[in-house]
């Protein structure tokens, strides 16, 4: 017996060599990496660019031109065909425009060819992405510019080249351009309060690991629904017999269809240089979730960008399709992304409690100036993850409530309160107090008890904000998230700039002291699920955000225009073409789903609807003619007939608002809000007499899959 398990053993892992070996050979096989730079540059080539990744230098058209060269070598081994410039619109989601290597020589034959001006520059015709009004339709270009920092990579036989995306008048008209100046902003100031500790890293980066949720259903089933095609989202569908109440598939065994869909992304992913980490089945049934190793914060984005479109690109291959949606379906929880977030300088996380006072005061330092930074902008974090589809997702039992707030745990929590209260925490069981530092309890790290309800939690060496929405682009809350803590570190680095040595300890510990007291009101420890929170919350004076059209308005508050432009990450006017991209993006999601629905309602549900109450009104009266009446039957039919009559005032109702919607087109914030107030109750409206028909219409009359069928095939 013993000797079958040991065999078992050996060969299985034998298995796992080989497995490994295969995945050590192929990740990043597809990215053109520092190493693959190195053995194709010259020394001194190689040398210049990394002083240009690096330290920032302007890039000499020299080096682009051998860059570019040895970039397109690469790429041609690898099969590419193509070169594309890849950035992200106000859209969000990821651009290209493909553009082969190829040159006719004039004389029959080609070269394939790549100049540093190609790499460096580009000039997609891309006047129909949303500007917000930064560009004039007279001077439509916008101009794509290589960010040297992200590596470039293979995909579909194109080589992508990550870029900014600015207009012609240099303002910025992407989501990667901000990103960047806000991780420059804040490296710059936490710098200066490294500085204070005598430390003076080389880099200082934000490092995030993206957790991805995503739902998967046959790609039949897909296909047969219009609203989860143009919407992402069933926007009708009676409640499924059973939903999540069983727990059956929280981490339960991953089906074997779903099983191969994520190994093949996980092969993909590998060779793009993605450490795709962990996967495993989520609270909803068919819904699952994806994690990668963190990585530094504008690579980690990029990398989430690319998970995206290969979870969907992929899962045809087995049938499914995924949904990235925030709430593909009501009655079980929705999506989310959660943005696990920390700084590290030259690699050593300043959220690590550390293991000498020094470390511990540092810790806190940054600590505390986060802290004050989500206190003081919990508007503008708010704001910068509000969407149509996550107003369906916060604050519904399931996602954090869409009001800011922080947990410590219970560890961190005593260790802030000690020092709000002025206890002496020298004398305090669960901490020393060296150098009047508390020596932070090395167990923190397995302390934080796990609170799911929490928007913004501690856990252990980073914070994890838990309020994006699972289709989002977690550039803008980063953005936010970076800015904040570059202005505390900025207001430390100030306060504390003409401290002597002698008193910096004592007085940086105030300065952390007296944060942790100014916005106190932002912690909290208990069920932010609950109703009560909100009251507690309402008291406390912190904001509360229910929708989008409540939460945009923030971005152009004077006061937070201001401050991004303090900080140099967007100007008025980016800040204000962001502000109507997201209103009318808003605005548009909302119109394409009422006129999905009307669609829907006039060309599928009324038509099948008429057919299975003429049924049944037939089956009545032939029966009325041999004398038998059925009280069911006759039920049936009634309601049938008041439900027709109900869904066809409703959906006349909703084409109306949704009509008078578009009429408000100039006025952004008002268009949004009558979208909220109006055009939303109508949709509601319209779905609930939808979905009562659907309890009583016979299923072969149906016109689209329902819950029960789509929600446990898979
Ligand atoms: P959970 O319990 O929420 O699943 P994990 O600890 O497994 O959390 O990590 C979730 C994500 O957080 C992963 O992507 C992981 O790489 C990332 N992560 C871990 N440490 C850090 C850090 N210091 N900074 C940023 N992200 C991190
Ligand atoms: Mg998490």
């Amino acid at each position: 017996m013993w000797q079958e398990v040991l065999l078992a053993l050996t060969y299985s892992s034998k298995e796992a060599f080989v497995a490994n070996d295969k995945v050590s050979r192929e990740f990043g096989t597809l990215l053109f990496t520092d190493a693959d730079m190195q053995e194709r540059l010259p020394k001194p080539t190689y040398k210049r660019l990394r002083d240009v990744i690096r330290h920032g230098k302007p890039l000499e058209i020299d080096i682009a031109n051998e860059v570019a060269h040895a970039m397109k070598e690469w790429a041609l081994e690898h099969g590419a065909t193509h070169f594309t410039h890849w950035f992200q619109p106000l859209t969000g989601i990821t651009s290209e425009k493909h553009d082969s290597f190829m040159t006719p020589q004039g004389n029959g034959t080609i070269l394939m060819t790549f100049s540093g001006k190609e790499l460096v520059q580009g000039e997609p015709d891309a006047s129909s992405f949303p500007s917000g009004g930064l560009r004039a339709t007279f001077e439509a270009r916008g101009y794509t510019v290589w960010d040297p920092v992200s590596p470039t990579f293979i995909k579909d036989e194109v080589l992508c080249i990550p870029t900014a995306f600015i207009s012609y008048t240099g303002e910025a008209l992407d989501k990667r351009t901000p990103l960047l100046r806000s991780q420059l902003a804040l490296e710059r100031h936490a710098k200066r309060v490294l500085a204070l500790f005598g430390q003076t890293p080389e880099r200082i980066v934000t490092n995030i690991g993206p957790e991805q949720e995503y739902f998967l259903i046959r790609e039949k089933d897909f296909e047969k629904r219009p609203d989860l095609i143009l919407c992402g989202r069933t926007l009708f569908g009676c409640e499924p017999s059973k939903g999540q109440e069983l727990d059956d598939h929280y981490f339960g065994a991953i089906r074997p269809t779903v099983n191969d869909f994520m190994k093949e992304l996980d092969d993909e992913l590998w060779k793009l240089g993605i450490p795709a980490k962990t996967k495993h089945n989520e609270v909803a049934p068919c819904q699952h979730e994806l994690a990668p190793v963190f990585e530094q914060g504008s690579l980690a984005i990029d990398n989430n960008l690319l998970t995206m479109e290969k979870l969907k690109l992929l899962a045809p291959h087995h049938g499914l399709a995924c949904l990235e949606h925030e709430r593909p379906f009501d009655y079980v929880n929705g999506s989310g992304k959660h943005d696990n977030w920390s700084l590290a300088a030259d690699g050593d996380n300043l959220l690590e409690p550390g293991d000498n006072p020094g470390k511990n005061l540092r810790f806190l330092v940054f600590l505390a100036c986060l802290v004050a930074g989500v206190d003081t902008h919990a508007d503008l974090l708010r704001m910068s993850i509000a969407s149509a589809g996550n107003d369906h997702r916060l604050g519904a039992n399931e996602a954090p409530p869409a009001i800011v707030s922080i947990f410590l745990g219970d560890a961190l929590s005593a260790i802030v309160n000690d020092l709000m209260s002025g206890a002496d925490v020298h004398k305090a069981k669960r901490t020393k107090m060296d150098l009047g530092v508390p020596t932070l309890p090395k167990v923190l790290r397995d302390n934080t008890d796990r609170n799911r309800t929490s928007p913004f939690a501690f856990t252990g060496n980073k914070f994890e904000f838990r309020m994006c929405g699972s289709q989002q682009n977690l550039s803008d809350p980063n953005v936010v998230l970076n800015t904040i803590v570059a202005e505390q570190c900025d207001r430390f680095a100030t306060d504390l700039a003409d401290v002597s040595e002698s008193k910096f300890t004592e007085q940086a510990l105030k300065w952390v002291i007296d944060s942790f007291k100014d916005h106190k009101r932002i912690f909290f420890e208990g069920n932010g699920y609950s109703s009560k929170w909100e009251k507690i919350a309402e008291k406390r004076g912190l904001p509360h955000f229910r929708t989008t059209p409540d939460a945009l308005p923030a971005l152009i508050a004077p006061e937070n225009i201001a401050f991004f432009e303090t900080y140099g990450v967007l100007s008025e006017n980016e800040a204000h073409a962001r502000y109507v991209a997201k209103a009318e993006q808003y605005a548009k999601v909302l119109n394409i789903e009422a006129k999905t629905m009307s669609y829907m309602t006039r060309h599928m549900y009324l038509p099948a609807l008429f057919k299975y109450s003429g049924k049944v009104a037939e089956s009545v009266a032939r029966k009325q003619e041999i004398g038998i009446t059925s009280q069911a039957e006759l039920d049936v039919t009634r309601k049938l007939t008041e439900g027709i009559d109900g869904i066809y005032a409703a959906v006349g109702e909703l084409e109306a608002k949704n009509g008078h919607a578009a009429t408000l087109r100039s006025k952004p914030q008002t268009q949004c809000e009558f979208y909220r107030d109006e055009v939303i109750p109508a949709m509601e409206q319209l779905r609930k007499i939808v979905d009562e028909m659907e309890l009583i219409c016979g299923h072969d009359f149906w016109p689209v899959p329902s819950y029960n069928e789509m929600l446990f095939y898979v």
